[in-house]
């Protein structure tokens, strides 16, 4: 938020394996990325307190929310290459945790009751 790499860990421990590394996240993204996320912290911070705290952990950079493609299936959800059956998010049908996991459900179900 300071412009300026953090050198150590504050009072936020990560559980994150293999560990984390203090960095300034302008050497890893775009600027136009980093300035969102410079204006959205303190945006967040009004909403969930601590949210923007200076010893806060940022691990994992997620850009988007669901993939920018969709491989289409039919209604058996095969795709057009015989066999293949997409699903949950990379597949564009599904866009996080749960959608992905009812969607692989929903496909292996009717893949089972096809007998396929
Ligand atoms: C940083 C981050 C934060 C997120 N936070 C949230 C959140 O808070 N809430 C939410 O709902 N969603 C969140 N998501 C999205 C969510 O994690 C995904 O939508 C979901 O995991 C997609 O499930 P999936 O089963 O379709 O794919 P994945 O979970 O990606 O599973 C695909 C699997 O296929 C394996 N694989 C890939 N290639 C091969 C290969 N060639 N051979 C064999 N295996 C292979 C991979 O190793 C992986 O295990 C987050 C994603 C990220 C990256």
């Amino acid at each position: 938020m300071a412009g300026r790499p953090s050198r150590e860990l504050g009072s936020v421990m990560s559980s994150y394996l293999p560990g984390v590394t203090p960095s300034d996240l302008s050497r890893c993204l775009p600027g136009y990325v980093v300035e969102t996320l410079r204006k959205a912290l303190p945006y967040f911070e009004n909403k969930i307190q601590g949210f923007a705290m200076g010893d806060a952990l940022l691990t994992g950079v997620e850009t988007r929310s669901s993939s920018p493609v969709r491989l289409l299936r039919n209604a058996d959800g095969q795709s057009n290459i015989k066999g293949l059956y997409p699903m949950g998010e990379g597949a564009g049908y599904a866009g996080g945790i749960m959608s992905s996991a009812v969607d692989g459900m929903r496909m292996a179900e009717g893949w089972m009751a096809a007998g396929s």
